[in-house]
């Protein structure tokens, strides 16, 4: 690591985000060192860090949250107050949207932080995987392959419209929907306190 990419400062020569077109590094999943857990959990310290000194992804989506509270809770203030668990549940939330990276991070490669949290995000994901802890429910939520595949089904398609079409149907819908304002609300009025 650079002098300029483990400070969190400016530092000479250093500039405050990064003015130059993006440049996007194939994902080096091939690359001996991809699977080694060490590495990663060193390079999600340093990215996590960075990210909690600058907090511009705070909206995106769960995952910053997420390590944000967990940061502000832990005893020191710091990211080394934060249980190594939550590293991996930060991943878990990430569902590779792209967006923090496209829309948001003035510290994508060029900039010397090079910072690509979505990649970084997947190559979590990968480790998880190989070591066994990715739950079967991950699992076929990310195969969309699978799900639309499923969906796309005509036996499938007529059993989830026939069971929408029923008043326990509606009723589950309506619950979901009511549960889902529910919990979002819960989430933004904790977070506003
Ligand atoms: S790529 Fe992942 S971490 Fe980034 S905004 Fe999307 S869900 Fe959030
Ligand atoms: S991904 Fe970039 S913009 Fe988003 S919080 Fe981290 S450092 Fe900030």
């Amino acid at each position: 690591m650079t002098e300029e990419t483990s400070s969190k400062g400016t530092g000479s020569g250093t500039r405050e985000g990064s003015l130059s077109k993006p440049t996007r590094h194939p994902v080096a999943w091939r690359e001996p060192g991809y699977f080694d857990e060490d590495k990663l959990v060193h390079e999600l310290e340093r990215v996590y860090d960075l990210c909690h000194g600058c907090r511009r992804c705070f909206s995106l989506c769960n995952s910053f949250p997420l390590l944000f509270d967990a940061i502000d809770a832990s005893p020191s203030g710091e990211l080394d107050g934060v249980d190594r668990k939550v590293f991996w549940e930060v991943a878990d939330h990430c569902y590779l949207c792209d967006m923090c990276y496209l829309s948001k991070c003035p510290y994508v490669p060029p900039h010397p932080w090079n910072i690509d949290f979505p990649h970084l995000m997947l190559q979590a994901k990968a480790v998880k995987f190989r070591k066994g802890g990715t739950r079967a429910r991950d699992r076929i939520l990310s195969s969309t392959d699978m799900v639309g595949t499923l969906a796309g089904i005509p036996v499938v398609s007529q059993i989830v419209n026939k069971v929408n079409r029923t008043a326990f149907g509606r009723r589950m819908l309506e619950w979901r929907r009511w549960w889902h304002r529910g919990t979002t609300w819960s989430r933004r009025s904790r977070r506003a306190h």
